[in-house]
């Protein structure tokens, strides 16, 4: 198992180190794996004046996995577009055909009251959420601005290919199938003739698995039952755009940011895995942000890259294990529980595994 490792800006070395000992810890116990570390965002643009260098993209080619931290900065802000660290993270995004994008939404119920709705409707909230990342009306043709009449248009294309939806459709089965096996697919098919296809297609590729229960929703009703009852999903399964909005709207329902993990899959399983926050500039350098959502990503890394599952499930328990310990870094932290930084949180977490 090769890992391409990606710290990036921020906070991101700091809490990259932590999941890096939490993979080294598993080595020891038999598990093969080597890391190759690499530049990617803005310390890439300081050292070779690109986000995503040449010598990047061999070593994340040539990786079955790459575990990345988190790019960007305020000081990279005045920069051209095209040295932004954002573009690194695309870049390597395309570049890797990075197209199914894995979040789930889990809250321990140990941090139920870091949720802004009542513990009892979000304690042991577990749901995962697959979005399409390189279709859509994001990148539909045609698009732009143009004058129509005398006057300014704006226009965008909503188009999904069958293939695209199949694929995907694919990725959010296999997922729910090492879950709780049920699929809810999001669309919006009483208005948008492009997701009618969507239910069409997901509909018939969900034959292959009569082992996953399968239900629809269009987009507004599923946007109103995730804060009414979100317990109710497994996994959801939607196109780019709602995708973006709806997979926001459930991290923020477990309210703690530093705990949310990602994977984003290419067609043969390949996987790029961060956390869902960015590079906190704010508390960098400070050791005090919180590991778990790298650490996390790691157990996800095992999982969908690497078919280690009993290996996810120890990372996963040692997270757990350090919760109930009462171990809270500052983002998390309630009176009453003991405050880490971040490596005695990483120390915990192995000690724990
Ligand atoms: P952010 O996620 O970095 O931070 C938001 C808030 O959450 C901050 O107060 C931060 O201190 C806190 N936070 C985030 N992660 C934490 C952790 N692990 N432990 C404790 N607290 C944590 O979002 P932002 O401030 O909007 O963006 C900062 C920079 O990160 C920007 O340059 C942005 O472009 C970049 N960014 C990168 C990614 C990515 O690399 N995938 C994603 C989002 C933002």
């Amino acid at each position: 198992m090769k890992i391409c490792v990606l710290p990036g800006d921020g906070i991101g070395p700091e809490i990259v180190g932590q999941a890096v000992r939490v993979l080294e810890a598993l080595r020891q116990d038999g598990i093969k794996l080597e890391m190759e570390t690499a530049l990617l965002g803005g310390c890439a643009v300081d050292a070779a004046g690109d986000p995503y260098p040449e010598a990047t993209r061999k070593l994340a080619r040539a990786a079955d996995a790459v575990l990345l931290g988190a790019v960007g900065g305020p000081q990279y802000d005045v920069l051209p577009r095209e040295q932004r660290p954002e573009r690194g993270l695309l870049g390597i995004r395309k570049d890797l055909g990075l197209f199914a994008n894995l979040r789930p939404a889990l809250l321990y119920p140990e941090l139920a009251n870091a949720s802004s709705l009542k513990p009892e409707v979000v304690a042991g909230l577990d749901i995962l959420i697959v979005r399409e990342l390189t279709g859509d009306i994001y990148f539909g043709e045609p698009r732009g601005i143009a004058v129509r009449n005398g006057e300014k248009v704006g226009v965008n294309t909503m188009i999904y290919a069958e293939s695209e939806i199949r694929r995907i459709a694919r990725v959010a089965l296999e997922a729910a199938r090492k879950r709780g096996r049920k699929l809810c697919s999001v669309d919006k098919m009483n208005v948008l003739e492009c997701t009618q296809l969507w239910r069409d297609v997901v509909t018939d590729e969900a034959k292959q698995y009569p082992d996953v229960e399968l239900s629809h929703m269009l987009v507004d009703n599923a946007a109103m039952q995730l804060v009414r009852n979100p317990k109710q999903f497994d996994v959801m399964v939607t196109g780019n755009m709602f995708g973006d909005i709806l997979s926001d709207e459930a991290s923020m329902l477990t309210g703690s940011i530093g705990m949310l993990p990602s994977a984003s899959l290419d067609e043969k399983g390949k996987g790029l895995y961060e956390p869902i926050h960015g590079s906190a500039p704010d508390i960098a350098g400070k050791g005090v942000a919180n590991p778990l959502a790298t650490i996390l990503s790691t157990a996800m890394m095992l999982r969908y890259t690497f078919n280690q599952e009993t290996a996810a499930a120890r990372i996963e328990a040692a997270v757990k294990k350090v919760l109930q310990q009462g171990l809270r870094t500052g983002d998390i932290f309630e009176p009453g529980m003991r405050q880490v930084g971040t490596k005695e949180m990483g120390d915990a977490v192995i000690a724990a595994l």
